[in-house]
């Protein structure tokens, strides 16, 4: 046995949880490089096993998640908020607006890593006609 099979940066290891990885903003394979080279932005390549993350295409999944989640959590709080406190509407404008941006901002970053390790761990990808063999 070679040590290219027991090489993490070769190997496609089934020890990496796509849960795991995307929410630490890992590398579907190996669970160590940065999937993401700013905040959002993907990087071209995994800095440890070098896969090419062309293939990640999150579309608007993660925001459609966020806008639920996010939207759901504020409005909710809100409205227990209101009920509860009656604050003045000055009161809701300082507790809200930063609260929705805050937390879609930490959402989504999140949102968009499992989005694409799962992408990775399924082999999803666009779909395409089978036309059989010419
Ligand atoms: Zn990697």
């Amino acid at each position: 046995m070679t040590s290219q099979v027991m090489d993490p940066k070769v190997s496609d290891g089934p020890a990496v949880s796509p849960y795991v990885a995307g929410l630490r903003g890992r590398c579907p394979r190996c669970g160590m490089g940065k999937l993401f080279s700013g905040y959002l932005g993907l990087a071209p390549r995994c800095t440890n096993c070098g896969l090419d993350y062309s293939f990640a295409d999150s579309g608007d999944g993660p925001a459609v998640f966020v806008m639920l989640i996010a939207g759901f959590v504020v409005v909710m709080s809100a409205l227990v908020t209101e009920v509860l406190w009656r604050p003045p509407y000055w009161v809701h404008a300082a507790l809200w607006l930063p609260a929705i941006v805050i937390l879609s901002l930490v959402l989504l970053r999140l949102a968009k890593g499992l989005l694409i390790t799962l992408q990775y761990h399924h082999k999803a990808e666009e779909g395409r006609l089978d036309r059989g063999a010419p």
